[in-house]
Order: structure tokens, then sequence, then C-alpha cells
């Protein structure tokens, strides 16, 4: 390694802090291994108090520049997410250049690295000189493959993925159900379709994939992806990389809001509960229900006779859509109106309701603990495994059916529940999933493993750590 000045990296955050905060942990990992520092670049659009807390939260070899902010209303207010934040992206651009420039002058710049819905930086990173430019990917191997693909997917599928007879077969992948493809990628005609696809074609542009999934999650697609293929960029798997449980319930992701119990509050009563007795249920930073649905899972979750911590919101038909809080997980309206009538009484000792947020982390990490019904979205589902918790999988949106398709046709880390939810097989698969002696045993057993290939591959001789090794040596040499 060039001695002297440190490495620097510049990372872009796009909006949503499933982005920023697994890109922040990699960020540390590049600081506490290899003294790199870095620059987070990040939106206006989610300079919100939670991001603003988050990133003062850094270490100090992590610093962030926010870009000025750009005018997005001509946009119209149905906008999908994925046109706001690849537009907010475009329209940053100059900004962007600019900023990279003085990065060159100012420190050993080495590299760029973007999330998925940065992609059209990269001729910005290569017009400011910075020499390497990776792609940060979020999801799953599954999900990345899927984006690779989906050039090829787009000339080739006639009409809707949905109306697809037979699920797609990509390499190392589950068969996917054409209904289990990325919701944006649904309607043709739509905006967002016409956003993903602009961006997976940029994905070549790419020097390196790095991504937030491990080799024991996803195996086969994980070996397809290791086998290098002429004009596809190397794939490094550098994860699970997620927040650390922090003892006192006050970790970066959440604010403290007046509406809502003090956090330590749910984490008390979790101290309360028998070991692995509790099921957490929460859809993740934006995600809403239906009112019905709702209603069902309450009903389903007091059927169950398990234990639940469960963190509502308003329901989706009320608040515009299932993704209507992911800018801000404040529930619209209150959720506790829309629960069943005399839900919070008859349940009262079993379960604990939350409104809109609870530090997840720490609720995976409590020994109480021992199922999650969840959105699947993937930093959800890395943490579950991170902490051995297995899962029933309610996906809603964005990639969360695609993941529930490889956790439960796939490695068997969840049992998924069917299209339509009843209160009956809610309350069947969740008493499975936490006590069942058929698949939630499997199921069970299943994440127990995972946690600890999770935990290996992080180690000093796990596969995590080699493949940020490789990373580190085509930026900086080897050492
Ligand atoms: N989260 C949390 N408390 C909540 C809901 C979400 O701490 O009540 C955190 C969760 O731990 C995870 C992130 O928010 O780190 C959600 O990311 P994910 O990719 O699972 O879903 P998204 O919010 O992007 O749909």
């Amino acid at each position: 390694m060039e001695s002297g000045r440190p490495a620097h990296v510049a990372m872009l955050a796009t909006p949503g802090m499933g982005h920023l905060i697994p890109l922040a942990e990699l960020a540390k990992r590049l600081a506490a291994r290899y003294s790199i520092t870095t620059t987070l670049l990040t939106f206006a659009s989610t300079a919100s108090a939670t991001q603003r807390a988050f990133l003062s939260s850094l270490p100090a070899a992590v610093s962030s520049h926010p870009l000025p902010p750009v005018d997005l209303s001509d946009l119209p207010p149905e906008a999908a997410i994925e046109a706001r934040m690849s537009e907010e992206c475009t329209r940053s651009l100059p900004a962007i250049a600019t900023i990279l420039s003085e990065l060159r002058e100012t420190t050993r710049l080495v590299a760029f690295v973007t999330d998925l819905f940065g992609t059209d930086a990269f001729a910005a990173a290569r017009d400011a000189g910075v020499e390497r430019r990776c792609l940060f990917f979020p999801g799953s191997l599954h999900s990345l493959t899927l984006f690779l693909h989906l050039p090829d997917l787009a000339a080739s599928v006639p009409g809707e993925f949905r109306d697809l007879p037979e699920p797609i077969r990509l390499p190392g992948c589950v068969p996917i159900p054409g209904r289990d493809v990325l919701s944006p990628l649904q309607e043709r005609a739509s905006p967002a379709y016409g956003v993903i696809l602009h961006l997976a074609e940029r994905f070549l542009e790419a020097d390196a994939f790095l991504v937030n999934s491990f080799d024991a999650v996803e195996p086969e697609a994980a070996a397809a992806l290791s086998r290098s293929k002429p004009g596809r960029p190397p794939v490094y798997p550098l994860g699970p990389l997620i927040q650390k449980a922090d003892s006192n319930g006050g970790g970066a992701t959440g604010t403290t809001t007046p509406d809502r119990l003090p956090r330590v509050a749910c984490l008390e009563w979790l101290d309360r509960q028998p070991a692995r007795s509790v099921i957490f249920v929460s859809f993740g930073s934006g995600g809403a229900l239906l009112a019905e649905e709702m209603r069902e899972l309450a009903l389903g979750l007091e059927l169950s006779g398990q234990r639940f911590l469960w963190v509502v919101r308003s329901p989706a038909d009320d608040a515009g859509s299932v993704s209507a809080n992911y800018y801000d997980a404040e529930s619209k309206k209150d959720p506790f109106a829309y629960l069943p009538e005399g839900f919070v009484e008859r349940t009262e000792g079993v379960g604990l309701v939350v409104p809109s947020w609870a530090p997840q982390i720490e609720v995976l990490a409590h020994e109480a603990t021992g199922g999650f019904l969840t959105h699947c979205g993937w930093n959800s589902t890395l943490e579950s495994l991170v902490h051995g918790v297995p899962m029933v999988a309610w996906p809603l949106y964005a990639e969360q059916r695609l993941n529930a398709v490889m956790l439960a046709e796939g490695v068997g880390a969840a049992i998924r529940l069917p299209e339509v939810k009843e209160k009956e097989t809610i309350a069947a698969v969740v008493r499975e999933v936490m006590v069942g002696e058929g698949k939630g045993a499997a199921v069970r057993a299943k994440v127990a493993e995972l946690q600890k290939a999770a935990a290996e591959g992080l180690r000093e001789d796990g596969a995590a750590t080699a493949a940020l090794d490789g990373v580190v040596e085509n930026w900086v040499g080897k050492n």
C-alpha cells in the first residue's frame, strides 16, 4: 500500500436508510481493517433527523457531504420511489462531479462506490478521473442476477412478467414466478420499469460488484456469480453488513417521538418474556398493510397463542400506498384505531403493539425473540439471519417477493404466507415457525446454521473478509 496519505473512497448513498446503513458499515470496515477513509455523499430528500443522527454517530474516518438540494417539484406526486431516486441522482450529477474533483485534489481518492440507484454517476466519476468505480448492491445475489439479466429479459419476455406461465430460470437462482419479479417491473408501461431497466443497463460500467450477501444463504447463485464471465465485473459478496445491536436500544436508525413508546420499554417488555417465545412483527422502514390485512394479522396473532411484539402503522389504503412511509417511517394516522375492537385488551400480557418504529436489531438480538414476521426487506433478512431468528415471509413491494422466494423455496430460512392472508393461516404459520415440529423445526435449524456461517464469513480468515481484501487490493495494490 502506498505510504503517506491514507487512501480515500467516495460513496454515493441514494435516498433511504436501507442504502446508507450498509454503505456506512462498509466504510467502517474499510477504516478499521485498512485505515481507508470515506466520504459519504448523501441526498437532501433524506436529510431527516434520523439520517443526521446516524451520520453523526459514525467514526471520524467516515465523513459525510450532503449534496445540495435539487428541485423535484415538477415530478407528479404519484411518481414511484424509484423514479424519484433516480431523478434526484441525475439532477445531482454536476454536484457529484464537482465534489469528486475536489476530493481528488484534497485526498488520495482511490475509488468511487455507488448503490444501485446511482449508476448514472459512474460517468461523472470517470470524468472526474476516479480510477475505480464500483457498484454496491445492497440486496441479494438473486436480485443482482435478475438485474444483470434484465436487459435480455426485457427484450425476450413478451407482455408482463406476472403473466408468464413458467417461472424465470436464471443461473444459480431458485425459479422465480413472474409475479415475484420486482414490483417496479410489473408494469412495462410504467416510468419505474424504464428507470430500473436504465439503471440495470449501466451496471456493466462498474469495475466490480460489492454485494451485501454471503455464500451460505444463496450458495448456487454465489457459485454462478463467482465464475468469471467476459464483460461482467467480478462479484464480491461482502456481507452480511449490518449494524451492531446497542444494548440500551438506542440504535441510530430510530428517532424519538412523543407518540412512541420509549424504545427501551419494548426491550424491557422483552426482558420479562421467556427465551425464544416472542414473534417480532415488522414491515421495514416504510411498509404498510391494507386495513383488511392488518385486521387479519391482528386476529391471526391472537389465534396463534404466541407472544408477539408488533410495530404497527396506519394501513396503506389510508396512507396512499404500501411504500407510503419510505421517506418517513412515522405512521400517517393513529394505527391503533385500525386494530380490531378489544384486541389490545385481550392480548395484554401476551402481545405488545408499538406505533411506527422499534429498535429492530436490538429486538432481534434479544433472547426472548424466537421468530420474525417480516416484509423480507434485505436488511431485515440479514439482521434476522445474523441473530439466528427464523422468519415468516410477508413480502410487500420492491424486491421483497423475490427475497421471499429465495428464503422460503431456496435456502429454507422462512415459511412464506400464502397470497390470501387469513387469520387461520397466519396463526398456523406463526405457530409452525415458532414451535412446529415439521417445516418449522427445519427452518429453525437452517437459520441456526446460517447464523454460524454469517459470523464465520466475517472473521479474520472468513470469506467476506477475503472478498473485501480482494476489493481493496484492486484499489490500492497489494500490501
Ligand atoms: N428498522 C428498525 N425499526 C423498525 C423498522 C425498520 O430499526 O421499526 C430498520 C431495520 O432494522 C432495517 C431497516 O430499518 O435495518 C429496514 O431495512 P429493510 O431493507 O429491511 O427494509 P426497507 O425499510 O428498505 O423496506
